[in-house]
């Protein structure tokens, strides 16, 4: 750990006392606490970038800051804590990152008391040098330790110094820290960490490490936990999820042993046996998972989604490129024929299953054949959706020193031609579902709840997003029943239109069941998980308030 002494930081308030400190860490801050005024819970906010893995680890960051004593801050004001949980993967996050930063400088000179925490992937691969930067930050911390947040930021106004911690290896996994879900309804649920795999224009495996697995009971224990608080949908969640059962760890062996990992039998049906644990749980409504990796897909996976009925018929599958010359350059070990095989026998399977994925468009070395190779497995494999990316150059990676980088102007055109010949298949396939009846699980956030529509939104079991509206207006006791729809609940309704990346359904409902989990939402609770052992604490906890993937 890296320590750096306060007076080489810009504020000259910053060498001033710190104020009565109200947690556990030494005996002298304990005994101000016993003398000082009733505590006031410090307020934090946590600022996410990045991919789900970051959504995940946000909840992790604020379950421990509020078991630590923190408060979430309300929306609009300033916090006392700004935590940033940073991505490396995109272009330009560095200069996001200090950007961000710098506007918050002006806020730290004015008030000391306020402390800025930076973790996450850039912070795990900047370092020390996000202090060199912007060294008016108080902590910096790593993929590995995100359960060391509160006690570094309790160090750092305790020494008056900035901390920096990061750790090389995983020291704990992280589903065992608390989390405070964001939604009432439905929770991420990690199992694993790390990737095995070494694609070349991908940060992940130097930043978050080899892949972990963590146990299926440990696993099942958390999403019965979320089930227990009202949660009906789960998405489990990997770098690599059909991987899965490579290296389980019991977490007091890799405590003690991160060489443990490795010892433990690979288990290759382990992932198809999880979802079909999955399935035996009472009350969960939906298993999602993401994302696999075609090199590994095999048909027990498709076997155990078929024949389990709460796993949903979507699978999000990423391609990246259709011509196996790229796709050997990137080191993703499948060809274009394998992936187009999966797709087959997972449709022979599932026919009604959305199938999507993640592509780049403009690999160095990309020729235009090659990109057409991509144009044919897209058009072959008729994705309701894809995540389009063009490729940049990510510093770290392989791929950013190959030769034969794309001209800028050459992978914007192509990109373009990709999203036409996309957009063009999601439409398709989105009228096709017209006249069809979906399940929904009312959401928020996804809304189109505005003054003109009324509409609310809610994905269907194969995970389109359908904006739902209150029926006609001559038809008042079905505009009564939707207005008693809440974010949580499920409703049942016909398909009356569609776009490429949505559905409309804007005839009556015809069914609407209130859930557990719409209870939760309407009263703003939120589930928590996770169990916070020996978190240095700032005052009591108070009640919880209110409120595209990895580098593929
Ligand atoms: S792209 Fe995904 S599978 Fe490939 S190395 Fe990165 S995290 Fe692993």
């Amino acid at each position: 750990m890296l320590t750096l002494p306060r007076e080489r930081l810009m504020c000259p308030e910053l060498i001033n006392p710190a104020p009565p400190y109200h947690g556990a860490v030494t005996s002298t801050v304990t005994q101000q606490a016993a003398s000082a005024q009733p505590p006031v819970a410090r307020t934090y906010q946590v600022r996410t970038y990045g991919c789900q893995m970051n959504v995940h680890d946000s909840e992790r960051l604020s379950g421990l800051l509020e078991a630590a004593g923190y408060r979430r801050a309300a929306e609009g004001a300033d916090a006392d804590v700004v935590v940033f949980n940073t991505c490396a993967v995109r272009e330009n996050a560095d200069n996001k990152l200090y950007g961000n930063l710098s506007h918050l400088a002006p806020r730290k000179q004015s008030d000391p008391q306020m402390q800025i925490a930076v973790g996450g992937c850039l912070a795990q691969k900047d370092r020390d040098a996000v202090l060199r930067r912007a060294p008016w930050v108080d902590v910096v911390f790593g993929t590995h330790n995100i359960g060391a947040l509160p006690t570094l930021l309790e160090r750092a106004r305790h020494n008056r110094s900035a901390q920096v911690e990061i750790a090389e290896a995983l020291q704990e996994f992280p589903s065992t820290l608390p989390a405070a879900r964001e939604s009432a309804y439905a929770g991420w649920v990690s199992i694993s960490v790390g990737c095995n795999n070494t694609c070349t224009f991908c940060i992940v495996p130097a930043l978050r490490g080899k892949e972990v697995d963590r146990r299926p009971g440990d696993i099942l224990g958390e999403i019965q936990t979320l089930v227990d608080q009202g949660v009906l949908e789960v998405t489990l969640l990997g770098q690599n999820v059909n991987a899965y059962g490579v290296s389980f760890a019991a977490d007091e062996r890799l405590r003690e042993d991160p060489a443990m990992w490795s010892e433990m039998p690979r288990d290759r049906g382990a992932f198809a046996k999880l979802l079909r644990a999955c399935g035996r749980i009472d009350g969960l409504e939906r298993v999602r998972f993401t994302s696999p990796h075609p090199a590994e897909f095999t048909d027990d996976v498709i076997e155990a989604m078929a024949d389990t009925p709460n796993v949903c018929p979507a699978l999000h599958m990423p391609l990246q490129s259709g011509s196996d010359r790229i796709l050997r350059a990137m080191r993703r070990s499948y060809r274009a024929e394998k992936y187009l095989a999966i797709i087959d026998r997972v449709r022979a399977a599932i026919p009604d299953a959305a199938i999507t994925t993640d592509l780049i468009v403009g690999f160095p070395g990309e020729t235009e054949e090659d990109f057409q190779a991509t144009l044919d497995v897209v058009a072959a494999s008729r994705f309701s959706s894809a995540f389009t990316f063009q490729y940049s150059k990510r510093p770290g990676t392989p791929a950013a020193e190959m030769p034969g980088q794309v001209p800028k102007a050459v992978v914007s055109e192509r990109y373009q031609r990709l999203i036409e010949l996309q957009e063009k298949i999601s439409l398709d396939e989105n009228l096709a579902q017209v006249g069809r009846t979906v399940e929904l699980l009312v959401a928020t956030g996804e809304g189109r709840k505005d003054a003109a529509t009324a509409r609310m939104s809610g994905r269907a079991r194969d995970g389109r997003l359908v904006h739902f509206g209150p029926g006609a207006a001559d038809e008042p006791l079905a505009r009564r029943a939707f207005d008693h729809v809440r974010p949580g609940d499920i409703v049942t309704a016909t398909v009356t239109g569609a776009a490429p990346h949505h559905l409309i359904a804007d005839g009556a409902l015809l069914g609407h069941r209130r859930t557990r989990a719409g209870d939760a939402h309407a009263e703003g609770r939120r589930p928590r998980t996770g169990v916070g052992l020996g978190i240095p604490g700032i005052g009591a906890p108070d009640p919880v308030p209110a409120t595209s993937g990895c580098a593929r």
